[in-house]
């Protein structure tokens, strides 16, 4: 199923998609009316929420926005998570390439996510360095802690696309990843969340950005480092995961500041991010 958080006749709505059409879920209080909710609640909820529910419409009428528009928490993001991308990043930086023994973690702000088209924000007075990253995002479904290897695709509720956008001037400024991973409008997200019953393997995903239609990054996710059970076994091992969390598990090779000459995003570019059997965000910069 793909699950679409949108905007229709002035209202937020949740919806399926079918193809190209949209099956809105109904609006009556007793079935969630938002996305977290609606996770929390699990899936029957879905199926009588959408036979509850008369309403039928083009994907082209309805506004496509992030499906979980405002995580409950930072999204919690992988870092050097393909050798290819940790190769090119401490080369970038003249340093010795060192894969990572054990997961960098960081996250962004909640206040950075916007819709799959919505438009990149670039001030330059914060950043003259705004770079891409496609990432494959999943989202937890039953949360636990202490989950193992073999029981962690269970808790995943769906996958999504991320543009992990990253200001890196002030990332390497400020050491800690946080302020320069925490830009307003800098977590594009989307189409939707394709649930887990039709992704039998995350690790097998093909995964491009391009910027003005030329390719940039082309990788598959059989190359994390961490992949996606152990990243789950890892994070839960002293956190407790909650339903709706969001993680994202890095980026490959491709990024702008690791390239000769290092290329950035500017206003006017598009960029795009897609991931196999999920879908594409198309994201303009202004
Ligand atoms: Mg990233």
């Amino acid at each position: 199923m793909r699950l679409i958080t949108c905007e229709y006749d002035r209202k937020q709505r949740l919806g399926i998609v079918e193809g190209e059409v949209v099956k809105l879920l109904s609006l009556d209080e007793q079935f969630p009316n938002d996305m977290l909710e609606l996770i929390r609640d699990g899936s029957e909820q879905i199926s009588s929420a959408s036979a509850a529910s008369e309403d039928s419409v083009l994907l082209t009428e309805v506004e496509l926005l992030a499906p979980i528009p405002r995580p409950l928490k930072n999204i919690i993001c992988l870092g050097l998570n393909y050798a290819d991308h940790a190769r090119e990043s401490f080369a970038a930086r003249g340093r010795e390439v060192v894969l990572p023994e054990h997961m960098v973690v960081f996250t962004k702000a909640p206040t950075t996510v916007i819709g799959p088209y919505a438009e990149i924000q670039i001030d330059p007075s914060f950043s003259v360095q705004v770079d891409w990253e496609v990432e494959l995002a999943f989202i937890i479904g039953r949360g636990g802690r202490n989950i193992s290897v073999e029981a962690a695709l269970q808790h995943v509720f769906g996958y999504t696309v991320i543009n992990d956008v990253s200001a890196r001037d002030v990332q390497n400024q400020h050491k800690q990843f946080f302020l320069g991973k925490s830009m307003d409008t800098s977590c594009p997200m989307g189409p939707w969340i394709v649930t887990a019953d039709e992704i039998k393997d995350p690790q097998v995903l093909d995964l491009r950005t391009w910027v003005n239609g030329e390719l940039k990054q082309d990788s598959n996710t059989r190359k994390h480092i961490f992949d996606v059970a152990r990243t789950i076994s890892i994070l839960s091992k002293g956190m407790t995961l909650e339903p709706g969390d969001v993680i994202s598990t890095g980026t490959p090779a491709g990024v702008g500041f690791a390239r000769t000459p290092a290329e950035f995003l500017q206003p006017g570019d598009v960029v795009e991010c897609e991931v196999e059997g999920i879908g594409r965000l198309r994201n303009g910069v202004i």
